[in-house]
Formats: structure tokens, sequence, C-alpha cells
């Protein structure tokens, strides 16, 4: 439906795909779907409330103030609404539009700016995340990390909770023992991330190694930069697309024919290149061919012959990761790939697809929603009565082992990359 001729032109119609506002039906189909929603029982946290605030703004009726910025920045992103709306609204391009209008056009508190600078100072670049962590490697070899964190500010406080216990040794691992098929295999590049090849490199080598094993003929990326989805998310559109111009020449360069990556939002953000850079004439038609190749490990690995044969008894639970679940639309495979082993029983919890509060760095930024999310999450997970949580997206596993932690559980959360490694030795 195109939009009423008599509203007045206002900056933000430029911002937000204003056409797409008016898919909306205003069913509210996907309140029960929306994680912020269910938690404060307000229309303006829910997928319709927030499309009608998006509207409101982009048609002059209102300004952004404190309380809009407020609905936009306890959206999680997570998409539960898109695969809810039967109208087929585009909401993660509408959220994505939104945060660009607040950034542009609202002064945020200091230490809401604080957070955010230091987030997109460092999370996108490995190597300083690296710097930051070498001390604090130390401080977990003599266990001193609560000790540490019972005399640092609230806020560093709870992001040093959310890390995991960090290994000795945090440069980047080579990888190795990938077994050389035919040249005439597939080829397939893993994307390793920023914070995954940082804290959770065995990841990305697994899913390398597991690919390898099951034909594919794995290429190497260089150089990997970040995917761009932290920036898209807080509302940094510029610098977003210099790091997909990076990663689309990379990608092409790496001649593969498919692209994976074991954190599911960077899977979303590449298979959104094409759509991310289709005004730029130079790299338009690269950038589309490049998000046309984005699979999921498990959809490859479920199409290859080789299976793990070793029995592996033990039960568990699936958590479905948000991007993964509603932005690539994958539920079934991981779920059949863990079928497959040998002795594993796989236990379903209750809402699997509920974001867990994580949603990229939405958990520093929001911990108060964030973590009632986490706390829903474990209820569920410990309700199922697993041995393992099984997941397929490093943000994931930090949050839900950490709120797992906190209550002492015996319950251990493992990236489905390892767990498939772990149950094929
Ligand atoms: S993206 Fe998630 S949190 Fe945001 S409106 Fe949709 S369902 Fe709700
Ligand atoms: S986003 Fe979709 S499900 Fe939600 S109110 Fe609009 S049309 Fe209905």
């Amino acid at each position: 439906m195109a939009a009423p001729s008599l509203i007045p032109l206002n900056p933000a119609r430029g911002v937000s795909d204003y056409d797409l506002l008016f898919d909306c039906v205003h069913c509210g189909l996907c309140a029960e779907a929306c994680p912020t929603y269910i938690v404060t029982r307000c229309e303006m946290d829910s997928p319709r409330g927030r499309i009608y605030l998006m509207k409101s703004l982009a048609e002059g009726r209102i300004e952004i103030d404190d309380d809009a910025a407020r609905h936009f920045d306890l959206c999680l992103g997570c998409r539960g609404c898109e695969t809810a709306c039967p109208s087929g609204v585009h909401y993660g391009r509408l959220i994505e539009g939104a945060r660009l209008l607040v950034e542009q056009n609202h002064r945020r508190s200091f230490v809401d700016r604080f957070k955010r600078r230091a987030v997109g100072a460092i999370f996108p670049y490995p190597h300083r995340l690296r710097m930051l962590l070498a001390p604090l490697k130390l401080v977990d070899r003599f266990g001193l990390r609560p000790a540490l964190a019972a005399v640092l500010p609230r806020m560093i406080h709870d992001w040093l909770d959310l890390l995991p216990p960090l290994e000795p040794d945090l440069r980047p691992l080579a990888a190795k023992a990938i077994i050389a098929p035919r040249t005439d295999a597939s080829a397939v590049v893993v994307h390793r991330g920023c914070v995954a090849q940082v804290l959770a490199n065995s990841e990305n080598l697994n899913s390398e190694r597991l690919l390898g094993a099951a034909g594919y003929r794995v290429v190497q990326l260089e150089p990997t930069s970040c995917c761009g989805a932290l920036d898209l998310h807080s509302g940094n559109g510029s610098r977003a697309r210099d790091f997909a111009r990076a990663n689309v020449r990379a990608l092409k360069a790496s001649g593969a024919d498919a692209i994976v990556s074991a954190a599911s939002g960077c899977s979303v953000a590449i298979a959104e290149y094409g759509d991310l850079l289709k005004d730029e004439p130079e790299f338009a038609e690269d950038a589309r061919a490049v998000s046309s190749k984005v699979r999921d490990l498990s959809s490859l690995l479920l199409d290859a012959p080789a299976r793990p044969k070793r029995e592996f008894r033990c039960r568990v639970t699936y958590h479905d990761a948000c991007h993964l679940v509603h932005g690539l639309g994958v539920r079934e495979a991981p779920r059949k790939l863990l079928a497959s082993i040998p002795g594993v029983t796989i236990v379903e919890m209750t809402d699997s697809d509920l974001c867990c509060g994580s949603a990229g760095s939405y958990n520093l930024t929001e911990p108060a929603m964030a973590r009632d999310l986490a706390r829903r999450k474990a209820d569920n997970i410990v309700a199922a009565g697993a041995d393992y949580v099984v997941l397929a997206n490093p943000g994931c596993e930090f949050q839900i082992a950490a709120e797992l932690r906190r209550r002492g559980s015996k319950i251990k959360v493992v990236h489905l990359a390892d767990f498939l490694a772990m149950a094929s030795q």
C-alpha cells in the first residue's frame, strides 16, 4: 500500500522503510512471540506497538524522546515476531531503520553512551578484545575473578559475570586436521566472526573439522572482519556497511561455494549484505552473490553421509538461537543431527525458540531485561531434565551458561560444533 500523500514529509521517512510499515495489519498475533511483551505486558514493548511508534515518528506526529527511544532499545531484534506474523512484516529491517533514526536524533545519557561506545570500540576488533582480556587470564588462573568482581562498579561486575572462564591462551588457533577431500568437492568457508574467534574459537575450528570430515573442501578466509551485525543493531549503519564491503571482497576472493558461521547472528548479517549494499553499484552484485551462499552448519552436515558412530549416552535439550530459527528458518536440521548420534536422547524444553536475552550486545546494554529472559530460559532448561544444552550461537552459550553457573547447575552448555566433535571422538 502506498504512503498517504497528505502526510508531511519528515526526514525520518528517509530512514525507516516507510512503505514496509503498512504491511502490518495490527492483528496482534505476534505479541505472545515477543519476549519483551511477555515480560512487560506493555503494548509499546510489543512488535505492533513499536511499529505504531515507527509510523508515528515517520509521519512527524511525535518526536523521539526518552520514552520512544526506550521502547526501541528494549527490542532484542530477535525476530520472533517475523516468524509469528501472518502478513510477512519485515520487522528486522524496520527496527534497524528505527535504530538509525534514534542514534541520529536522540541524545543518550552519559552512562548509556559510554556502554555503547565501549562495546562498539572493542568487540568488533579481536586484537583489542584479546589485549583487554589478557590481564583477566591471569586473574582467572589464580581463581581471583570473584574477588575482582566484588570491588568493581556494578556495570563492569555484570559484564564480567557473563564472561566464560578464560582459556590460558587466547591467541588465534591454527586450523589443523582438516581432511583434504576430492578437489572437486564443494568449497566451504567458515567466517570466524570477531568475539567468537577470541572467546569461542573451538567452535570455528570444530566447524571446519566437521565439514572437512564430511567431504567438503574447507577454504580459509583472509582477512576476517566483523560481520557488522553489532553496528547494525546499534544504529551505526555506516560502519556496518564498511565491514560488509570488506567481507564481500574477502568472501568472493575465497572462492567458496558455501559460507558458514558458528554464530547465527553473523550468518544472518551476511545473508542480508545483498540488501544492505543494494544501492552501491560497485558492490551490489557481489553482495547478492555472497548472501545467496550462506548456509547453516547443521544443514550442510546433514547432507553429508558421514555421522558419528560412537555411542554418547546423554539427554540433550536444544536451544533455538533467534537468528538461526527466525532469521534463517533453521529448526529441524540441528535436532536431526543430534538425534542421529547413538545414545543421545533429545528432550524439548518449553519455549526453546524464545530469546535467552543475549541478542548480540543486548545483555551488556540492557542487563535487567536480559537477566529476566535468562532466568526464564534457565527455568525451562532445568525443567527439561537435560545433561546438556546444545545451541548454535556463542552469545547464547555465554548468556545461558552464566545463568546456570549462578544457580550452581551441573548442566553443560555446548555449541553444536563442539558437541558433534566431542561425540565423534
Ligand atoms: S524483534 Fe523480538 S523483541 Fe523485538 S519486537 Fe520482535 S519479537 Fe519483540
Ligand atoms: S507485525 Fe504482523 S503479527 Fe504483528 S500486529 Fe503487525 S501484522 Fe499482526
